[in-house]
């Protein structure tokens, strides 16, 4: 009996060591967060059928059930579900801040903002006026006593329709201060406007918390994010959507700077182009666009577990990072 119990004794911390000499994988990722823009008071961009608070919603619901799908083991955590802001702030300053927090105190290993573009002319498209031709124009010249008649020649202007053409998908990622040299390759001049709202918000960049959280994404999260946010343009690119590329932007997407983690912010589409906020509306569109993202965080979460990289569409200066 003794023996038995020596023996018993041992098989149990044999076991325990096993256990414990497994290295920890830190490399994998438990927890996703998933941002849908917006919501019905701090509201997005619109289109001629649609508002980017709910088709960032729509689209968001149906990416953590395909990534709770695909890896049933990742926790998915959404900063939304409903129309209502985030938390019940009364600001969209707290609604950001809240959206951070939920992600931060998840403790979240990738955070994943969706949202819809915007050009600042109008959705669908609107009416221009251009010259054709001149007509001879009797006018009125000078002032008082110098008043006179006089032909002049008057522009004929016709009006014609200009269809809003601007299309196509892009990823942002946060850009920290340090990083400007390093990634000159992948930095665009951001035309959209669809953020217009986010950047208006006076978020605290020159407290020390947030230079230390710069800092943090700098050393540890800015590489990651790139990868990633490659990874989804990519995925975008060989379904054969137009795509911008992965973006950087300094002001309008703080919520990336403020979660402690990788972070993307991906713009899926304009809504003010017609066929493209279709597409977005669509069933076929939506699935579409949670299969890109779903296929490149499958690449994604591949390299953080083996260290082989599968992005080509990365610029040299990031792999060298
Ligand atoms: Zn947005």
């Amino acid at each position: 009996m003794a023996a038995l119990l020596i023996v018993t004794g041992m098989l149990s911390s044999l076991s325990f060591a096993t256990v414990h000499q497994t290295p920890p994988r830190t490399n994998t990722i438990r927890t996703i967060v998933v941002d849908p823009g917006h919501n019905g008071t701090f509201h997005g961009t619109h289109g001629l059928i649609s508002k980017e608070e709910d088709v960032t919603l729509e689209i968001g619901l149906k990416l953590g059930e395909a990534i709770k799908k695909a890896f049933p083991d990742i926790k998915v955590v959404y900063t939304r579900t409903t129309d209502a802001t985030v938390g019940g702030a009364t600001t969209l300053k707290d609604d950001l801040h809240n959206r951070a927090d939920i992600a931060n105190q998840a403790k979240g290993d990738l955070f994943i903002s969706i949202h819809c573009d915007a050009t600042p002319q109008p959705a669908g498209g609107y009416y221009a006026k251009r010259v054709i031709g001149h007509k001879r124009k009797l006018e009125y010249v000078g002032r008082g006593k110098r008043k006179r008649k006089k032909w002049v020649m008057a522009p004929i202007y016709e009006s014609y329709w200009v269809k809003n053409m601007r299309i196509g998908a892009s990823t942002y990622i946060w850009k920290a201060e340090k990083t400007t040299d390093k990634v000159n390759a992948i930095n665009h001049t951001d035309e959209g406007d669809g953020e217009i709202q986010d950047s208006t918000v006076d978020w605290d960049t020159e407290s020390p918390e947030a230079k230390i959280r710069a800092q943090l994404y700098e050393q540890k999260y800015f590489k990651k994010s790139a990868i990633f946010a490659a990874m989804v343009e990519d995925e975008f690119q060989k379904t054969g959507r137009t795509t911008l590329g992965v973006l950087q932007r300094d002001k309008g997407i703080q919520v990336l700077q403020a979660t402690g983690m990788p972070s993307v912010l991906i713009e899926t589409g304009y809504l003010t182009n017609k066929e493209e906020e279709e597409y977005l509306n669509s069933d076929e569109g939506q699935n579409e666009v949670v299969k890109n993202i779903v296929d490149a965080l499958s690449r994604y979460k591949d390299q953080l577990e083996t260290g082989k990289t599968s992005v080509n569409a990365l610029p040299d200066s990031l792999n060298q990072r």
